[in-house]
């Protein structure tokens, strides 16, 4: 079944216009990989869905018109955001900020903490006091708190050290494995996308210019869409 589907979505950053035409599904249980170069309208794309700016087009979610939906709600919904940036709040500790994010439902504290060992042996430390990795993590399982039926990870492990990646990439894995959360996942990386991803979708310039499933992206496509 279709949980998010999108068709000939369009934006705009005051006049300045950043989606001309997207067009993208994901299926329950699917990880789509959204790729494209810098500045093509991924970031935008995940605000258009997360109604953090307002967006034309058809935007549906579990059947839900996104357009009726305040950014507030979308959580409720079933939207759970890892931003890019991470924003988790620095002044809580680790335990405070998974908290905060809590909704009922079979992700709660020790099933995070399972997932990510290191925030269970921090959870008394501010999240300013983490390492970038360990705030991915933080945001991560915050993101899990709140119980989400779509997860979304915008550059899932920019500016992380090559181990602290891996891991990441590891955890993602193992929910897409343990759980078959639905994903929608950014990352620099097209390497370890392919290894994750079911399928793609490629950005250039604000519209959808390639979408397939995974294996069938093909080298030269990748390398004039995306790059290496
Ligand atoms: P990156 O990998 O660099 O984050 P992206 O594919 O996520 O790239 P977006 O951040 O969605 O790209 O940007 C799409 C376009 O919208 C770009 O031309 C960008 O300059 C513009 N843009 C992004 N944010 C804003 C903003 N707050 N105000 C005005 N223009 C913006």
């Amino acid at each position: 079944m279709t949980l998010l589907s999108l068709q000939d979505v369009t934006a705009s950053y005051g006049a300045s216009q950043a989606l001309f035409g997207v067009t993208l599904t994901i299926a329950e249980g699917e990880c789509l990989a959204l790729m494209g170069r810098n500045g093509m309208g991924k970031t935008t794309t995940v605000k258009a869905i997360c109604r953090m700016i307002p967006a034309e087009g058809t935007l549906t979610f579990d059947s839900h018109d996104l357009h009726r939906l305040p950014s507030f709600a979308a959580a409720r919904l079933g939207l759970g955001l890892v931003p890019e940036g991470r924003r988790c709040f620095r002044d809580l500790t680790v335990s405070e900020n998974l908290h905060a994010a809590a909704r009922r439902g079979p992700w709660d504290m020790d099933r995070v903490t399972g997932l990510f060992p290191r925030l269970g042996e921090r959870k008394t430390q501010r999240a300013a006091t983490l390492s970038g990795g360990e705030q991915q993590m933080l945001a991560i399982g915050r993101a899990l708190m709140t119980n989400p039926r779509l997860l979304i990870l915008d550059e899932a492990t920019e500016g992380l050290a090559p181990l602290v990646r891996q891991e990441i990439w590891q955890a993602i894995t193992q929910l897409k494995r343990d759980t078959g959360m639905a994903m929608l996942v950014i990352d620099k990386s097209a390497r370890e996308l392919a290894q994750v991803a079911d399928r793609a979708v490629i950005l250039e310039r604000g519209r959808t210019a390639w979408s397939g499933p995974m294996q069938t992206l093909d080298a030269a496509t990748r390398d004039r869409l995306v790059g290496v």
